[in-house]
């Protein structure tokens, strides 16, 4: 893959939306499934191939500003349920940051390490 883009975030994604549409329409027996995951995978090919690796980076660095917070956020909620038997979450009243306490505390006093605003959970 000299001289050329390989595969970033933004192709990877392309990818991913390309099997899950087309599980989507063949489940519906909608025939543009076939067209929309050509195109995809059409897509990915071309930012893999593409020589314009400057033009690529900064398609991919716009997509990453748009996905990052939502792959973060997923990321939150797994951790969450992971460990919801041992922990429990609250989110600061003052600046909203989500909170982790061990369960079986009863009632607790929690002050916040980012805005150290004071607040009551029960755990
Ligand atoms: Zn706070």
């Amino acid at each position: 893959m000299a001289g050329r883009n390989g595969p970033d975030n933004l192709t990877i994604a392309s990818i991913v939306a390309a099997v899950i549409l087309n599980f989507i329409f063949m489940s519906l027996e909608l025939l543009i499934g076939e067209i929309v995951f050509t195109a995809l995978m059409l897509y990915a090919m071309f930012r893999m191939l593409s020589r314009n690796i400057v033009k690529r980076r900064a398609e991919n660095a716009r997509f990453m500003e748009f996905f990052s917070p939502i792959k973060e956020w997923f990321g939150q909620k797994i951790i969450q349920i992971k460990s919801s038997k041992t922990h429990k979450f609250f989110k600061c009243p003052g600046c909203k940051n989500t909170l982790r306490v061990p369960r079986g505390k009863g009632k607790v006093h929690i002050t916040c390490p980012k805005c150290g605003q004071r607040f009551d959970g029960k755990t």
